[in-house]
Formats: structure tokens, C-alpha cells, sequence
């Protein structure tokens, strides 16, 4: 019999090709191959008659392919077949883009099954891209959905999860038993069939309830025992006098209230020998870099070194140019490290920051690699947390012995909700403006005002501004609603590039697919107002300075979240011109217009977050990578918020009764939890 520790292979169908493809998913054990989670599931218990058909409707039709047509299409680049099929009511267009492959595997003449959505095209009725299979394989009943990966079909994943389905009786309860019966939670065999084949809905139910609750508890498990190991812990001590004044005393500007309101509780952090564990949450442009500056001197006169890491090669190098002359000053000696340096800069860097001839290390990712060692390490901060893992955070923390931690954010979480999602850390808030910011003036507008807007941008380019165009995809997509950036500035370079086509200006293309010394070498030259106006995807997202643009242009703004428009719209109104942002809405979808509304009235990014809560959509600020939390399968921050608490509640109780889990009935859980956080959890304290 089928064992739950047995590798994938003991499954009929799983040679060695398709164990390497399910390696991918992280599938090696039937084990793996059971908790990996449906997305969704498809109703295939009813097949539609072609002539009782809607768009929109998602069914099974079962018809005989009459014919095959090829048509070509954007000067032959792009290829479409069209499968004709009927059944006794009427017929349908079967369609597949770029999938030439697909001719062969229809027959004239035979029956086949399609499962997709129903959409209107300009000949009639159709089905763009459906499942498929000849009629009489059809797959029926309620059927799970599994996310894939190349090599594998769905109807094979269900195939081997059906297979494995006499391993449920074999998975053990995990928590604890008054736990399990204090909060109700279905048997995790049960649950997990009833995931995968669900038995009845209300069965479903219950089953969902577990599996949500099992992964917010051990979510915050985790987030605890990472804040247990720190928090109460003895650190290093900075020194008790203000010695931090003087720097602030040096800055070209006085704090704002918020600011000084957050150095102190920062202050108070370092003087005492409890290692300090903090996020300093603040709007973009509220002035983070100056309180990570104040921290780092203060780490500094206290005779320790300080490291900042930033998530792009970009950011790092900005902050490394504004922080090193400001530090100089002070004689204080500041490196920079990235992936991409000359080897001999690079030891040389290394080197004297183990001397402890670096006081400041600035860099990316780069400063967490094995080789980078430093002489006395008393201060790490992390710049734009939400774009690391809470892994990398940690290996950056053990670079040295019980530093002093300071992470900072721009992503605008709610309050009440700030505490649960960054369970291990204390908040600070910067919650006010520098003075003399003039809000950026939002108009969203549909595409018959394309035109105005682009006017607009060339009058600012005129006045010697500099814009960014911003556009959600890098290439042109199969669905042809979305502008993607390369478009886009095609287009643009055609209308205002003075090189390539018929205006005065330069225009520039930006996008993460590019090489980083390309990518480098373009932010360069738009700081350096040589490149007027800006196409990028949504690389350009985080951080960055550029004070004389002054208008950001969303394409296709209904595909970003509204917490991504408030980022994006951070990059300008950031120097003393009035500065302008146009989001441009494709199509009537309610929810676009709604956000647009909101981005129009609100400047505020604790409010557009509470917004984005009630709306929700893509880019929704509560997907998990966007907090560097592990990536969470089935439940959802924001829609789960009670059984959230009840986690949070179980999971402290248990941390108060076996604060580093090593009570013998907790082994499975500590399991489970290193599972969750992978490597960069050691939970061997
Ligand atoms: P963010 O919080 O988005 O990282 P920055 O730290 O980059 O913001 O600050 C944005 C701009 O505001 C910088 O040009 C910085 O010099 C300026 N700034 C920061 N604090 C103050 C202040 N108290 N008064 C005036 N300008 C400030
Ligand atoms: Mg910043």
C-alpha cells in the first residue's frame, strides 16, 4: 500500500520527467503531493447546449469539430486557429492564439469536450483557449484546480491526487487536543480530502476552516518564536548620551514632529541592552532616510558598525550617494556593495569592512552573501522591508552578534492590522509630511482622454520637466487590451524623441528584463536630465528620487492595486514644482473607476490601504510578497481576519507554555513551522 513518506515515483504515471517537473511545484513526497492545495474548482457536472449559451458563462459544451482555420495576424507574427464545432443547437469558434501545435490534436469529425468561458466576438459566439479532451474522456463532477508547471496537465495532477487519496487516514493530528476541540477543527486527514474532492459543501466548509487555520497558525507561530528569540533578549547597549544631536543639529532641515516622535522611541531602543526589533512604518516621502541616518550615527559614536540594505541596485546606490558626504563630514567612513562591482572594489570593500575600517555599509542583497564579515556589527537596517523575505531579513540580522534591528516600510498596511502581519516586530509610525509639499494633482481618465494627457506631459517637458509612463507589462500579451511598455514607447519615441522620431526630447524604456548595467546606466542618465521621459514598468516602483519630474502617467491603470498607484505616484510631487499623475482606465470596470476616485481624493496611504482593503483587486497590498512574509496558499489576510485572531490567540498561548517549542508533542508543529519559513528560520537556539 501507498505510504505517505513514499517518494512521488510510487505513483502509476511518474517516471522520472515528471518528477523533475513536480520538483518545481516542491512535490518529491506523496506527502508534498497532498497538501498541495487546489486553487480553485470547476462545476463540470452540466454541459450547456451551444444555443443556450452566455458570454461569460463558464461550462461544458460537447460538439463535433467541423473544421480546422489558421489565420495570421500583426504582419504574420502572431497566429490564431480556429476550431469549428457544432452539436445539434448551433455552432461555436473553439479559439487558440500562438499554439500552432494544437492543429493536431483535433480531428475532423470527432466529439470532444471543452470546458471554458464564453465570450463574444465579432463572429459570434466563442471560447478562447478551453480545456479539452476527446468526448468520451471527459472528466466530471466538481473538479479541483491545481496551479501547474510545465510537463504537467491538470488532469494528470488530479489523476495522482486521486491516486494518493488512500494516504488521508495516515496524516496525523498535529496540535494539540484541547486546541483541536476549543476551536472545532475538522480531523486534517478529513480536511484534506475533502480539499481535494470535496464531499458536499458543507463538508468543504469545514475542511477550508482547517486548512486556513492550520496556516495562519503556524504563520504566527513562527512570527512569535522569531520575536521570542529577540525581544527581552540582551543586545549591545549604545551609548546613553544624546550623541546622536549632533548630527541632527547638522541636517539642512528640522524634523517634523513625527520624526523626532520616532527617534526617540528608536533612541530608547539602542540605549538599552534589550535588542531593539523595530519597523518605522511612513509614507513615501515622510522622511525615512534621515531617522536611518540619525540611528546609523548613533551606532557609530557608540563605536559600532551599521549596514543598510536596500532591495535594488538603484535604491542602494542612491541612498550610498546621499549617505557617504553626509557621514564624511563627521569622519565617518561609509562602503558600498552590490552584485555588480569590479572584483578588486569588491575585496577591497570586504576587507576593510572586517577591519573595521568601514563605519556605514550601504548595499543590496549583496550584504547578506556568507563573505561579507564585519569587524563589530551594532546596527542593521533594512529599507523597503516588504521587498525582502523574512529569511533575508534574518541572515542579515546574523551577520552580527545580537544587533540592534530597524526595518522601515512605505507599504501603507492598516494600523489595526500592522501589529498581527509584522508579529515579530514593534511599530514606530511616521505619520506626517515635511512642510511645503504640495499634494500631486490625480485625474483618472479614460482612454478617449489619452491624447489630452500626453499634451500635458509635452507642455511639462517644455518647461524643462522630466515625466515617467508606467505600464503593467514589459511585452505585448495575448490579450490585446493591455499597452505594454514597449509599445507604449515605441509610440512615445515616435511623437517626442528627437533621435528616433519628430519632437525634442529623449525618450527612454525601462524594464526588469533588462540587464542591470542597461538598467543602471538609463536611471543615470534621467537623474542627470538627460533622458526627458521615462516608459517603465513597474521596476521604477520602489524608493527612487528624481525631484524634477514631475508627472507620473499610469497606462492601464486598472491593472495596478491602489497601494502600487500610491507608490508609483511617490516618485513625483518631490521637489518644488507642482507635480501631476494621470491613471489611464481601460474598459468599465467598477472597481477601476471606484480606485480611481479614491486615488483623485486621497494623498493618504493609510486611507487608500483601508480603501484597498474593502475593494481588493491585483496588486492587493495584502498578497503576501509584499510584506516578505512566506507566501500564504489558502488563507488571505484580509478576508480571514477572524480566524486570524483566533490563531494568534492559540499560537500565543502555546509560545507562553513552550516559548521555543521543544516540548516532545510539539515536534510535528516545529516542523510544520520550518516548513513554512524554510531555510532562513533556525529554529536551533
Ligand atoms: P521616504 O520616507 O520615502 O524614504 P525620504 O527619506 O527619501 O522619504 O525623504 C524624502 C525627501 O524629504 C528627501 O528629499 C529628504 O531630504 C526630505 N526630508 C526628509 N525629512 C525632512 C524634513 N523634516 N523636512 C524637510 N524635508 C525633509
Ligand atoms: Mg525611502
Amino acid at each position: 500500500m501507498i505510504q505517505l513518506t513514499d517518494p512521488i515515483t510510487a505513483l502509476r504515471g511518474v517516471g522520472p520527467k515528471k518528477e523533475e517537473a513536480l520538483a518545481k511545484l516542491n512535490i518529491r513526497s506523496i506527502e508534498d503531493l497532498i497538501r498541495y492545495l487546489p486553487r480553485e474548482y470547476q462545476d463540470r457536472t452540466e454541459v450547456t447546449p451551444i444555443a443556450d449559451l452566455r458570454p461569460g458563462q463558464q461550462t461544458t459544451v460537447i460538439g463535433t469539430v467541423s473544421r480546422l482555420t489558421q489565420n495570421y495576424y500583426r504582419a504574420g507574427r502572431r497566429q490564431m486557429l480556429r476550431v469549428h464545432v457544432s452539436d445539434e443547437t448551433g455552432a461555436l469558434s473553439i479559439l487558440f492564439f500562438n499554439a500552432r501545435f494544437l492543429k493536431k490534436a483535433f480531428r475532423e469529425g470527432d466529439q470532444y469536450a471543452f470546458y471554458g468561458t464564453v465570450s463574444q466576438v465579432r463572429t459570434g459566439l466563442a471560447m478562447a483557449h478551453p480545456q479539452f479532451s476527446p468526448a468520451e474522456e471527459r472528466e466530471e463532477g466538481i473538479l479541483p484546480v491545481y496551479p501547474l508547471t510545465q510537463g504537467i496537465t491538470q488532469k494528470q495532477l488530479r489523476d495522482w491526487q486521486r491516486q494518493a487519496s488512500p494516504v488521508y487516514d495516515q496524516v496525523r493530528e498535529y496540535l494539540p487536543e484541547e486546541m483541536v476541540s476549543r476551536c472545532r477543527l475538522m480531523d486534517p486527514g478529513r480536511a484534506l480530502a475533502n480539499i481535494h474532492f470535496p464531499e458536499s459543501r458543507d463538508r468543504y466548509r469545514e475542511a477550508k476552516f482547517r486548512m486556513i487555520f492550520d496556516e495562519l497558525f503556524i504563520l504566527q507561530t513562527g512570527l512569535m518564536l522569531i520575536r521570542s528569540r529577540s525581544t527581552g533578549a540582551r543586545g549591545i547597549a549604545f551609548d546613553p548620551q544624546p550623541v546622536e544631536q549632533e548630527y541632527i543639529n547638522g541636517l539642512s532641515f528640522p524634523l517634523t514632529g513625527a520624526q523626532r516622535r520616532v527617534v526617540s522611541q528608536i533612541m530608547e531602543d539602542l540605549e538599552s541592552d534589550r535588542i531593539m526589533n523595530r519597523l518605522v512604518q511612513g509614507d513615501v516621502g515622510s522622511g525615512k532616510t534621515a531617522v536611518a541616518e540619525i540611528a546609523m550615527f548613533k551606532a557609530v559614536r557608540s563605536g559600532y558598525q551599521a549596514v543598510l540594505m536596500a532591495p535594488t541596485e538603484i535604491l542602494a546606490r542612491q541612498h550610498y550617494e546621499g549617505i557617504a558626504p553626509a557621514f564624511a563630514r563627521y569622519g565617518i567612513r561609509c562602503g558600498f556593495l552590490s552584485g555588480h562591482m569590479r572584483a578588486a572594489d569588491r575585496r577591497d570593500t570586504l576587507q576593510r569592512l572586517e577591519t573595521g575600517q568601514i563605519d556605514v555599509l550601504v548595499g543590496t542583497h549583496a550584504v547578506i552573501q556568507p563573505e561579507v564579515v564585519f569587524h563589530d556589527l551594532g546596527l542593521v537596517i533594512t529599507d523597503e522591508q516588504h521587498r525582502f523575505g523574512v529569511d533575508q531579513r534574518i541572515r542579515l540580522r546574523e551577520k552580527g552578534t545580537d544587533p540592534n534591528v530597524l526595518v522601515m516600510t512605505a507599504t501603507p498596511i492598516p494600523r489595526t492590522l500592522a501589529v498581527v502581519v509584522y508579529g515579530d516586530l514593534d511599530l514606530s509610525v511616521i505619520d506626517e509630511m515635511p512642510p511645503g509639499r504640495t499634494p500631486v494633482k490625480t485625474r483618472s481618465i479614460g482612454e478617449d482622454l489619452r491624447e489630452d494627457c500626453y499634451r500635458f506631459v509635452e507642455q511639462q517637458l517644455a518647461k524643462g520637466r522630466q515625466a515617467y509612463v508606467v505600464t503593467p507589462l514589459i511585452e505585448l500579451s495575448e490579450s490585446l487590451e493591455v499597452r505594454s511598455a514597449e509599445e507604449v514607447a515605441e509610440e512615445l519615441q515616435t511623437r517626442f524623441d528627437g533621435e528616433h522620431g519628430f519632437g525634442a526630447y529623449r525618450v527612454a524604456l525601462l524594464h526588469g528584463a533588462m540587464k542591470q548595467e542597461e538598467k543602471d546606466r538609463i536611471m543615470e542618465e534621467f537623474y542627470g536630465g538627460r533622458i526627458d521621459l521615462l516608459v517603465s514598468t513597474v521596476v521604477i516602483e520602489v524608493g527612487i528620487n528624481v525631484p524634477n519630474a514631475t508627472v507620473m502617467v499610469l497606462e492601464n491603470a486598472e491593472r495596478f492595486g491602489l497601494a502600487q498607484m500610491h507608490q508609483l505616484r511617490g516618485r513625483v510631487g518631490r521637489g518644488g514644482h507642482q507635480s501631476y499623475c494621470f491613471l489611464i482606465i481601460h474598459g468599465e470596470s467598477e472597481v477601476a473607476r471606484q480606485r480611481g476616485e479614491i486615488m483623485e481624493s486621497s494623498s493618504d496611504g493609510f486611507l487608500i490601504a483601508e480603501e484597498d482593503l474593502k475593494l481588493r483587486g491585483p496588486g492587493d497590498i495584502f498578497g503576501t510578497r509584499q510584506h516578505g512574509l512566506p507566501p500564504l496558499v489558502i488563507s488571505d489576510l484580509a478576508r480571514h481576519g477572524e480566524i486570524l485572531q483566533q490563531a494568534r490567540d492559540e499560537a500565543r498561548q502555546l509560545i507562553e507554555e513552550d516559548p521555543q517549542l521543544l516540548h516532545e508533542d510539539h515536534q510535528a508543529l516545529r516542523e510544520r513551522v520550518q516548513g513554512m519559513f524554510g531555510s532562513g528560520l533556525t529554529l536551533d537556539l
